[in-house]
């Protein structure tokens, strides 16, 4: 993983996948009702007490959505939050449901792609057990492509 301000964000790149997928993204994230109705399929979201982070709207709408409507133009630690929200609350199961459509695990999908083109990469620590803070030093971290 790239250390933060070692390298330049390669925003070329980013704006480049971004306008690959333009058509689709713009679709999804307008049909976008703010309904709510795919939160109880997320079961992050139950697991984590209908945190409101954890709702797969949400994942979406602060990860890809924010580099959409930012043209890629946003700060290295926004991309790190971002990674955050996509690979640590979300295992991209596939269950979420939304009723206008809109293909969530797709567009979690895309986000991840577009942090690893900038050397970005997130954990999965649900498929080790969320790390507890006096064990941090002997859980394996592994960080996954
Ligand atoms: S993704 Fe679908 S179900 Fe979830 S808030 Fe948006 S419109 Fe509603
Ligand atoms: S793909 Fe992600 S957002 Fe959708 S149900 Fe699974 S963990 Fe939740």
């Amino acid at each position: 993983m790239k250390q933060p301000d070692t390298e330049p964000l390669d925003l070329t790149a980013m704006q480049g996948m971004l306008q690959r997928h333009k058509k689709r993204m713009k679709l999804n994230l307008a049909a976008c009702a703010g309904c709510s109705l795919c939160a109880e399929s997320c079961f992050l979201f139950e697991l984590n007490g209908h945190d409101p982070r954890y709702m797969p709207s949400y994942k979406v709408l602060n990860s890809l959505g924010a580099l959409y409507r930012k043209n890629g133009r946003v700060r290295e630690e926004q991309l790190h939050a971002m990674a955050e929200i996509v690979w640590r609350n979300c295992v991209l199961c596939g269950r979420c449901y939304c009723p206008f459509g809109i293909d969530i695990p797709a567009m979690i999908a895309l986000a991840r792609d577009i942090l690893r083109s900038q050397g970005i990469a997130g954990l999965y620590p649900h498929s080790i057990g969320e790390p507890e803070e006096d064990n941090e030093a002997c859980c394996d971290h592994s960080e996954r492509p």
